[in-house]
């Protein structure tokens, strides 16, 4: 139970990545606000929680919209009486097109979620962090923010401007007692890999030979266990990184 007690939120914890760091976080004995913009996929996640004996709430957020987040974090505080753990996860993968053919309406868009969603709930969280000078922060990157060669130019930049973002806060709050780091997965098997279908045509299958180092695509439950060890006190002295989860594809590089 490396999270008894702890109140956390995951964002697009609908599905994917963000559902098995939810579950895994209620086995751990965390109270887990499920958030996503799919309220149905969430309230369904938060019912399979409270199946198996875990703390739940689904909520329903779009990341684009600030009263959204705003309420996100105020159902935590007044469900569960705080806030420990907040996980930036939900995001889109899209726009994969060199810059040369980026329209903006995309770029704007892709930003908006994956990486100003991010900023969006960071910031409304961090008062009720300062108060209790403690608090924990994972928000999830990609392999695609720390190479060129295979997540496009949008959707890289996005995902950069996330581990920038996390490097920053880390500095920033980290005499406050906050923590927080940022995961970059590379090629686990969830919802969002349909997308994937469209890149070969923006250069991803010169990529293909390395990605051939790679042994297998990951699991999802494998990206929860690095968010459990991110979040719990095993990680203390863990602040403002990236822990890479990819199999060795970012290394191969
Ligand atoms: P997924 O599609 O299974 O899950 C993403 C979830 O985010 C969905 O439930 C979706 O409804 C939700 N979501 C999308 N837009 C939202 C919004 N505006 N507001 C709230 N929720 C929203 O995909 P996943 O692979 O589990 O993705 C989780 C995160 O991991 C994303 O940030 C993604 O960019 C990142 N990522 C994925 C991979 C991969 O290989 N799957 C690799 C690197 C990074």
């Amino acid at each position: 139970m490396k999270l008894k007690d702890k109140v956390a939120i995951v964002t697009g914890a609908a599905s994917g990545m963000g559902k098995a760091i939810a579950q895994l976080y209620a086995s751990e004995g965390a109270k887990v606000v499920v958030a996503d913009i799919n309220l149905d996929g969430a309230e369904a996640v938060a019912k399979e929680i409270a199946n198996n004996g875990g703390n739940a709430k689904a909520v329903s957020v779009n990341v684009i919209k600030q009263e959204d987040v705003d309420n996100m974090i105020d159902t935590a505080v007044k469900e569960f009486g705080t806030l420990d753990i907040l996980v930036n996860n939900a995001g889109i993968m899209d726009g994969f097109q060199p810059v040369g053919d980026i329209e903006d309406d995309q770029w704007d868009f892709i930003f908006d979620v994956n990486t100003k969603g991010v900023m969006r709930a960071m910031r409304k969280a961090l008062p009720i962090f300062l108060d209790k000078q403690a608090g924990v922060i994972i928000n999830t990157a990609s392999t695609g923010g720390l190479n060129g060669a295979h997540a496009g130019a949008t959707y890289g930049a996005s995902k950069h401007a996330v581990i920038g973002l996390t490097k920053n806060t880390g500095f920033m709050y980290a005499e406050k007692g906050i923590r927080c780091n940022a995961i970059a997965p590379g090629g686990v098997e969830t919802n969002i890999g349909s997308s994937m279908k469209n890149m070969n045509q923006f250069g991803f299958e010169r990529t293909k030979s390395v990605r051939d180092v790679m042994p297998r695509t990951g699991k999802p439950e494998e990206i929860a266990k690095v968010a459990l060890f991110l979040a719990s006190d095993e990680a203390s002295f863990i602040n403002g990184t990236v822990v890479t989860a990819d199999g060795g594809w970012t290394a191969a590089f």
